[in-house]
């Protein structure tokens, strides 16, 4: 079983997804929590030259083929090798991330960062994807609650992009991608989060 999360920075994800693994773990399921780059020597090297690019100015192309090339390892050394041994994979952030980042957000395009990905993931695609919808406006609140400048505006108006990207992919693939309200308490979103795994494993 391959579940994938996704959501804005500061959408709470890492909270859940903590909670996910001991829902799993609670029904005598191993559960693989992982991110890119997953850990491997590979993707973390690839990882280290995409973080790098606050000091370069990087190509939006670059970019998105050194996300694909980091979730290429990642999924090789570490995702299919798991859900062999008959894991369950919680992976935070997957292609989705990509398509809202890279193909919305830096307007590289859906299609061309699809194909790129398919190409990197070999096809595998999450039996489930939860989306933790939180707006922009608030979680760049939450970050920086400083007066709106133009650069602060750039950067809601990107986020506002990621945010609606993820929301048009979520009805797009209604059966692969539940999208949970996140600007709420954290019990109700837990609670929520249950119901859906409970839908896809059983009680
Ligand atoms: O996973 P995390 O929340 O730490 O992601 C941090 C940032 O990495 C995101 O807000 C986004 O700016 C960037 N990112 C990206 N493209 C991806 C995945 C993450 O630009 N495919």
């Amino acid at each position: 079983l391959f579940i994938s999360i996704e959501g804005l920075d500061g959408a709470g994800k890492s909270t859940q997804m903590q909670f996910m693994k001991s829902f799993f773990q609670e029904k005598g399921l191993e559960v693989l929590i992982t991110r890119e780059p997953g850990g491997t020597i590979i993707g973390e090297k690839v990882r280290s030259i995409i973080l790098d690019k606050q000091h370069e100015e990087m190509a939006s192309t670059t970019e998105a083929l050194l996300y694909a090339a980091s979730r290429a390892q990642h999924v090789t050394q570490v995702i299919l090798p798991a859900l062999k041994e008959g894991k369950v994979v919680l992976c935070d952030r997957f292609v989705d991330s990509s398509i809202a980042y890279q193909g919305v957000g830096r307007q590289l395009g859906y299609h061309v960062i699809k194909t790129i990905n398919d190409f990197a993931t070999q096809g595998l695609s999450p039996d489930l994807t939860i989306f933790f919808d939180i707006p922009p406006e608030v979680t760049l609140q939450r970050i920086n609650r400083e007066e709106v400048d133009r650069l602060e505006q750039e950067k809601i108006d990107f986020h506002r992009a990621v945010y609606d990207a993820y929301i048009d992919l979520a009805k797009q693939d209604s059966a692969r991608i539940k999208v949970i309200k996140a600007d709420r308490a954290i019990d109700g979103i837990k609670k929520d989060v249950e119901k859906l795994l409970i839908k896809i494993i059983g009680e």
